[in-house]
């Protein structure tokens, strides 16, 4: 059996571990990268319908790691954002918040890019990439010594890394073989995900819109022949519900979505496939073990709310790539554990601020509802404050 050697081996070519990939191979070292799945039948249109909301802050990496300018269509800016609270076929509160990114200076707070374009700029560049190997789809087993891990792919070569990341999701057996306990949170919820055309333009407006059945996303997208105006949708129900959207046809279900929307993009039409997802969120108890880091949803995953989950694994992906950069070793106890130190606070925010939203705009209770409005409506009237959350929210 042969050995060969390369610097790092991420386990989970998904879109962080292959953004990780690429990014410590532009910086010269070499990477093992093997997902237990084919990556070709991920370009498929009908493989998964999320469209991520990038932040600005994650931007960097992906130039970095070359896939920016890789991205197969045009990312759509988000340039305002309006939060509001209400009732499906009823108006939007009048007592709503409105973000317009001009507040804190030129930059976007963010683009929708289609999860598709980024598995098609991931594939690209992976092709092109001569010091990352890849090896999809293959099964690899992992052991661990305080020196270094070794890969053992069934049937083909054996490989030795100093670093071993796991960047396998949310069900992350490297995660478990490592005995790193989770803490998770089941929503009673499931998202229902699709894209809409619109008679009228979105103006790069992101609406969030809670609703009593959770909330109600719609994201700008850039248009596409023959649907000039187009939106990501993602909306979250109970499960019964969101069961039954599913199967719904088409007419019934465009006209569930557009009781939820309101009026203001006129005339809506389905395009393509829906999808379901059930909401979960999980958090690991540590991020790293000898030779082993955790990155993106295998060290934790969040509620969609916010669009940040993707973007809180690229800025994990980002903080290690730094600390590898810095040292020869990519897998010493003290690059690990500043690792760690790094990037755990800011996940654990991030997960404690989307579950509160979710619960505070989960519930119809009138005394609620009428503080939450108030405090919408007085946050908008905060100008300071409005520009901190609008800087978090740019990440
Ligand atoms: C409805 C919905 C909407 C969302 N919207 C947004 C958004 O707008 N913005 C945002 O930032 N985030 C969003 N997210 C979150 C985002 O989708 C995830 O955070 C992101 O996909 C995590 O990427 P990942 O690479 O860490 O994991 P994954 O995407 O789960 O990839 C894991 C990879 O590992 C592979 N794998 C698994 N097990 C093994 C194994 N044993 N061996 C080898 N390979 C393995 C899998 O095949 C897969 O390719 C959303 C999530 C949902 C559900």
């Amino acid at each position: 059996m042969n050995k060969e050697t390369v610097d790092v081996a991420v386990i989970g070519a998904g879109p962080v571990g292959a953004a990780l990939a690429c990014r410590l191979a532009n910086q010269g070292r070499s990477v093992l990268l093997v997902d237990r799945a084919a990556l070709p039948p991920m370009e498929h249109p009908d493989f998964d319908g999320r469209a991520y909301a990038i932040a600005y802050g994650s931007r960097p990496l992906l130039d970095m790691a070359g896939l920016w300018d890789r991205l197969a269509f045009t990312p759509c800016p988000i340039e305002q954002i309006r939060v509001s609270d209400g009732k499906p076929g009823q108006p939007a509160s009048p007592l709503h918040l409105h973000f317009d990114h001009r507040a804190v200076g030129e930059n976007p707070f963010g683009w929708i890019v289609e999860a598709r374009a980024l598995r098609v700029a991931i594939n690209a560049q992976l092709r092109a990439e001569p010091r990352v190997i890849l090896r999809a789809p293959a099964d690899a087993v992992v052991t661990r010594s305080a020196e270094e891990a070794i890969i053992t792919i069934a049937g083909d070569t054996t490989y030795r890394a100093r670093l071993v990341v796991a960047a396998d999701g949310r069900g992350s057996q490297l995660r478990t073989q490592a005995g790193i306990a989770v803490t998770r949170f089941a929503y009673r919820q499931s998202a229902v995900v699709c894209a809409l055309a619109h008679e009228r333009g979105h103006q790069n407006v992101a609406l969030e819109h809670f609703l009593p059945g959770g909330p109600f996303a719609q994201l700008p997208m850039t248009g596409i022949e023959g649907a000039p105006h187009v939106s990501a949708i993602v909306f979250t129900e109970g499960h019964a519900i969101a069961d039954r959207l599913a199967v719904m046809d088409d007419a019934r279900f465009t006209a569930e979505v557009a009781r939820r929307l309101g009026p203001h993009l006129g005339a809506v039409r389905l395009i393509g496939k829906r999808w379901t997802y059930r909401l979960s969120a999980l958090h690991a108890h540590r991020y790293t073990a000898p030779r082993l880091a955790l990155v993106g949803d295998a060290a934790h995953g969040i509620h969609p709310i916010a669009g940040q989950g993707l973007n809180l694994g690229l800025r994990d992906a980002m903080a290690l790539a730094a600390l590898i950069d810095q040292s020869d070793d990519p897998g010493t106890p003290d690059l690990l554990q500043r690792y760690q130190r790094a990037r755990r606070p800011d996940n654990l925010l991030m997960l404690a601020a989307t579950d509160g939203l979710d619960r505070l705009f989960s519930t119809d209770l009138p005394p609620v509802r009428l503080a939450r409005d108030l405090g919408l409506a007085a946050v908008n009237r905060m100008p300071r404050l409005k520009r901190a959350f609008m800087r978090a929210a740019m990440g």
